[in-house]
């Protein structure tokens, strides 16, 4: 009987002893699987020199001032619509530090996307032949379209810019709206593309016009390196797809498009020696395999003869609307053979895993396929294994 009563008083003593060694032995696991995450990242490596760790310190302070600061107002930038926190993000320290600190290079930036609209809007409304689709509804055309045209050959529904701007006083205003995402754009990666897709074919035909190209490249170009960016990889199709009121698109030499690129880094490197400039080569993932072969080649003689300027090769376009990179793998299994004949190499630098709807099995193809980089990726969609091979 003692010894019962012995026990029962003890027992309690022992589920604790065991709930300590459980919880050590937790805590043990925890930081191991921690660890095992950490040596992953890509920057584990570094060490900070005594400046860095100085800079280092600065910018800890200021985050935990943020963030006490976001946790006192209930308000987090990093879970709300980007465009809802844009203006505090630019209005804080830790931005200003950012932006003065050297930032390597951007590796994935489309032309149509570079834009500074309002450069866009102040130019168009520059050129007389400028022209914008101001009509009924249409399904050939968007509202705010831009296209130079000879004087009398636009099609109905486009007007001058400079006219339509002194009739309505607001048009620059609108076109400057049409040609831009604000708060209000809160959906998902599907209806995003309706966006994205109207907002291309506004400014498509503006910035090929051949007048224009320069300008718009290096204007770009101008607010990357202001925010102290050295190096730029490019997507865009390396062919000379300008056109001009006596040239129609197409009509051009490679020969001009390269010289437009080298005098945009000449010009950078005005204000920055080491500036460099390269192109990912990109064409559209809902064309047929006998197009995108035909792509292809002719993308791998551009890189025989322009392998300064040519880095690789991408399909690009709403993923979940275009063919699967399953659809296209045959045409880029067949790369392999075309390069070592022409002695050169077009590594894939594939558009894959940014839909947050289906088309996620495209990133097994992308890994598979050995491309360089994924494109804009949802990481987590990714199980261990096929991260290993990343
Ligand atoms: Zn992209």
């Amino acid at each position: 009987m003692k010894k019962i009563l012995l026990v029962l008083l003890l027992f309690p003593l022992l589920i604790h002893g065991q709930t300590e060694q459980k919880y050590a032995d937790y805590l043990g696991l925890r930081a191991a699987v921690m660890d095992v995450d950490s040596a992953m990242y890509f920057d584990q490596a570094i060490r900070l020199n005594p400046q860095e760790i100085q800079l280092n310190k600065l910018l800890q302070k200021e985050q935990a001032k943020l963030l006490s600061h976001y946790k006192a107002t209930h308000f987090f930038p990093p879970a709300r619509n980007f465009y809802q926190s844009k203006a505090h993000i630019e209005g804080t320290k830790i931005f200003s530090l950012i932006q003065q600190m050297p930032k390597g290079g951007i590796l994935h930036l489309h032309l149509l996307a570079m834009a500074d609209a309002e450069w866009v809007v102040k130019k168009a409304l520059e050129l007389p032949e400028m022209h914008s689709y101001w009509g009924e509804a249409d399904p050939r055309f968007v509202k705010g379209q831009l296209q130079a045209f000879k004087k009398g050959k636009a099609p109905a529904g486009f007007f001058p810019t400079k006219k339509l701007q002194k009739q309505y006083p607001a048009f620059a205003d609108s076109l400057f709206q049409l040609i831009t995402f604000d708060e209000n754009i809160d959906r998902d990666s599907v209806d995003i593309w309706y966006e994205f897709e109207a907002i291309f074919q506004r400014i498509y035909r503006f910035v090929t016009y051949e007048p224009v190209y320069p300008g718009y490249l290096e204007r770009g170009l101008d607010l990357l390196v202001a925010d102290n960016i050295q190096h730029v990889e490019l997507r865009v199709p390396f062919r000379n797809h300008l056109y001009s009121l006596k040239q129609p698109g197409g009509g051009f030499p490679i020969e001009g498009l390269v010289s437009i690129l080298e005098q945009a880094v000449d010009k950078q490197r005005q204000t920055d020696p080491y500036f460099t400039l390269k192109i990912i080569h990109t064409d559209l993932r809902f064309k047929n395999n006998a197009t995108i072969w035909q792509d292809i080649q002719e993308t791998v003689a551009m890189k025989k003869r322009y392998p300064e300027w040519l880095k690789g090769y991408d399909l690009v376009a709403e993923e979940d609307n275009g063919e699967a990179t399953l659809f296209h793998a045959k045409t880029f299994l067949r790369m392999d053979s075309l390069e070592a004949a022409m002695g050169v190499e077009l590594p894939l630098y594939l558009h894959d895993g940014e839909s947050d709807w289906a088309s996620v099995a495209n990133l097994y193809d992308a890994v598979l396929l050995g491309t360089r980089r994924i494109g804009p990726v949802s990481y987590t969609h990714l199980t261990l294994p096929t991260k290993r091979i990343v």
